[in-house]
């Protein structure tokens, strides 16, 4: 069992904020020291840059750096290093997959994504639509998107999804767990039902949720590209990954051009280095990727097991105390199976706007998420102008739990009115 009172002393925010009730790693995780240090000594150690040099440093960092591709590619089940594509964050690596897809894409095709995305995997391709629809992809025009609606429970309507599959479906982009309901998507599933509807159809998750919670498996998903970012499971802010598989990735062309992807800038046409180095010109963030490395020690030294329990304990009760206290006036978005969820509730209350809340409860050193939470149409859906998130770390505690419930009570108590403000969910 987690013993979380230790597991607390490894993150240095605690130390430095020790009434501090963090209850927002939905948005960013605190980092380990383990983290910390490591980037530390890569920045005081080595501070040389990636495949360039050829003294003992530069190589001794290019080793380290390339170490990490290895570890990521054996921590998502990846066949090689090679299908791992450093970017800054998973809204890069998504980004970059609708850049490096758009020239794929032929007259007739569609795009498929769900209305509960985070704007990272939604905007992407409804700019996408839009270019094409302005004329501006040089090979095609309109390529129509459809949004697939979520079900009750907060998960994406599989049914729906997959009777929109044909022949023309070039692109399915979905998230693995929804950042506002919490539901996990039964991933593997669904892609194999996409696949045995079009075999050709490129499925993208988008992971940021999953990562650090669960274990990632990209070939038990079967997916094609897959995001997530490094400061989401416990790792640095500025890095993520994008992974592709390589028989996908050696059929694209880069998109950002620069140093370190090219092999002979004079050739005509240009010769650029093989995937993954191609898609990442420039000096990446050194230091980042060598925390992320020391992220994944951290995660697998805990392991996800253990992690699981202790954040389904954490929900368990969040869930239980929520509702016991607030009875009908609370509002929680997802499903009650909890086996179906990751480490997040989001609701609604009845007589205090979510703004309030997270603002008093952060004078009382409580820190939740309020707002839209980046899933504008999801909201919009539900008829919600914002919704309160409590999500759970492994460094949160039972005691966290129960002082998150009096923080609310407190913060009700002066928004005591008859009046709701909510329409209820
Ligand atoms: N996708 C989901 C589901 C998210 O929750 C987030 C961030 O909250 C993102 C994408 C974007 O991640 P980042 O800001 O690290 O690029």
């Amino acid at each position: 069992m987690l013993n979380t009172h230790t597991i607390k002393h490894h993150f240095p925010l605690f130390d430095r904020h020790p009434s501090l009730v963090y209850l927002d790693a939905g948005a960013t995780c605190p980092k380990p020291q383990e983290v910390i240090a490591a980037e530390r000594e890569y920045e005081e150690a080595f501070s040389t840059n990636v495949g360039r040099g050829l003294y003992p440093l530069a190589e001794a960092t290019t080793e380290r750096f390339e170490a990490v591709r290895s570890q990521v590619a054996r921590f998502i089940g990846a066949e090689s290093e090679r299908e791992i594509i450093f970017t800054s964050g998973t809204t890069a690596s998504l980004n970059l997959a609708a850049a490096l897809l758009a020239p794929t894409l032929r007259s007739g095709d569609h795009i498929i994504t769900t209305e509960l995305e985070h704007h990272s995997n939604s905007l992407p391709w409804i700019e996408l639509a839009r270019h094409s629809s302005k004329g501006e992809l040089a090979h095609t025009k309109n390529i129509p998107l459809r949004l697939i609606p979520f079900t009750e429970e907060g998960s994406i309507d599989t049914d729906q999804l997959i009777a929109l599959i044909d022949s023309k479906t070039r692109i399915v982009a979905l998230s693995a767990l929804s950042n506002v309901f919490g539901t996990r998507n039964p991933i593997t599933d669904i892609i194999k039902r996409i696949r045995n509807r079009n075999p050709e159809t490129i499925v993208i998750v988008d992971a940021a949720q999953m990562a650090g919670h669960f274990p990632i498996d990209v070939a038990q998903w079967d997916a094609d590209l897959v995001a997530f970012s490094g400061h989401k499971m416990y790792g640095p802010t500025g890095v993520g990954i994008l992974f592709g598989k390589q028989a996908l990735l050696e059929t694209l062309r880069p998109t950002t051009f620069g140093g370190g992807m090219v092999v002979d800038a004079c050739a005509e046409p240009t010769e650029y280095k093989e995937s993954p180095f191609c898609f990442e010109a420039g000096t990446p963030n050194i230091s980042g990727v060598i925390g992320l490395g020391a992220a994944i020690t951290f995660l697998e030294h805990i392991g996800f097991e253990t992690i699981r329990t202790h954040e389904k304990n954490l929900l368990t009760m969040t869930l239980t105390r929520l509702r016991e206290n607030f009875g009908d006036q609370i509002h929680i978005l997802g499903t009650d199976d909890i086996e179906k969820r990751g480490g997040l509730i989001s609701f609604t209350l009845d007589h205090i706007h979510p703004h309030d809340l997270a603002q008093i409860l952060g004078e009382h050193d409580i820190s939740i998420r309020a707002g839209e939470h980046c899933a504008a149409l999801l909201h919009r859906k539900l008829g919600l102008s914002a919704t309160a998130r409590v999500s759970f770390g492994i460094y949160n505690t039972e005691e966290d739990v129960e002082k998150l419930i009096s923080g609310i009570k407190n913060a009700r108590t002066l928004f005591d009115t008859k009046t709701p403000l909510h329409s209820s969910i």
